[in-house]
């Protein structure tokens, strides 16, 4: 479990089972692999290579590397 406060002010966590916060993100290659292990039971499915945050609020999608955001990505608005 663990919380993030977000640029916009929102406070982020994962403590909720499951939640809207946290996306799991695959390369399709990475799937694939997962895939042909043979069985999709969801306990044999790996957690993705890194963690990928959703802020609800504004739509920030932050990328970590262990505790550490290493992206954040800002949704692009037209004028
Ligand atoms: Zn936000």
């Amino acid at each position: 479990m663990a919380r993030f406060l977000c640029r916009c002010g929102e406070t982020l966590s994962n403590s909720l089972t499951p939640n809207d916060i946290q996306l799991r993100v695959y390369t399709d290659k990475k799937w694939d692999d997962i895939i042909n292990l043979g069985t999709i039971d969801s306990v044999d499915i790996p957690f993705p290579e890194y963690d990928v945050w959703r802020c609800l609020k504004c739509e920030r999608v932050y990328v970590f590397d262990g505790d550490t955001v290493i992206k954040t990505y800002v949704l692009e608005t037209e004028k």
